[in-house]
């Protein structure tokens, strides 16, 4: 599925205080998200907090407001934060990786061209799911089908129709791996429970992992950023 990205430039755009002098400039805060700007540390992550968004940058702005360049992006983090009501996304068409950082986002998209710009995508998170699967044992909840392996288990479901979790058609699905620090996600159910399943060789037969299902909306908002110019 492909996105209706749509660009917006939150930043050294119409700017009429171009004669502005760096020592005229004070260093805030901008929420990644919503763009809230605000002077103290403390008041951007009780931002985070409250409105459910996951990161902020620092940024050099003018006395009246206007955010003149980043100084560091994704500067302060809120983890409790990710992926519950909006999420980082690559704003490449098809791409779609999920990320913590809005940084580590805006670094991803320009590997996959040098001249891309610097951005990063944001999309609305419909539904975060979380759900228990077992480790060891490849069976089907809706009807008992089992088998050896998850490939196969991954075929039947596609081929039935029949899933662990809802399927919502309208978003776009992405399956994530809690353990890793990174929250890696894949594109397919199986290769989630496959790779996680890797972080627990020792398990027995009746344990379980916990899988983070993602229904995302498929419209991306891209944030273009400038770097200091000095
Ligand atoms: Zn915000
Ligand atoms: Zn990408
Ligand atoms: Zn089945
Ligand atoms: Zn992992």
């Amino acid at each position: 599925m492909e996105g209706n990205n749509q660009t917006v430039t939150l930043r050294n755009e119409a700017d009429s205080e171009n004669g502005a002098n760096p020592t005229d400039l004070n260093v805030m805060f901008q929420c990644d998200f919503c763009q809230f700007l605000c002077e103290e540390e403390c008041e951007m992550l009780s931002h985070l907090k409250q409105d459910v968004h996951s990161s902020a940058s620092s940024v050099y702005a003018t006395s009246k407001g206007k955010v003149r360049c980043v100084i560091e992006l994704s500067f302060l983090q809120c983890p409790d934060a990710f992926f519950k009501k909006v999420a980082i996304v690559c704003p490449k068409i098809g791409c779609f990786k999920l990320f913590t950082s809005a940084r580590y986002c805006a670094n991803h998209f320009a590997n996959h061209r040098p001249e891309n710009v610097n951005a990063y995508g944001l999309v609305d998170v419909e539904v975060t799911e979380n759900i228990l699967y077992p480790v060891k044992i490849n069976v089907c909840d809706e009807c008992g089908y089992e088998t050896n392996t998850m490939p196969q288990l991954g075929r039947h479901y596609y081929v039935s129709g029949h899933q662990p979790y809802a399927l919502r058609p309208e978003c776009v699905m992405r399956y994530i791996c809690a353990y890793c620090s990174t929250y890696c996600d894949f594109h397919k159910f199986n290769r989630a429970v496959i790779h996680i399943r890797e972080h627990f060789k020792k398990a027995g037969p009746g344990d379980t992992v916990k899988v983070m299902i993602l229904s995302l909306s498929e419209d991306i908002k891209i944030i273009k950023f400038q770097p200091y110019e000095s």
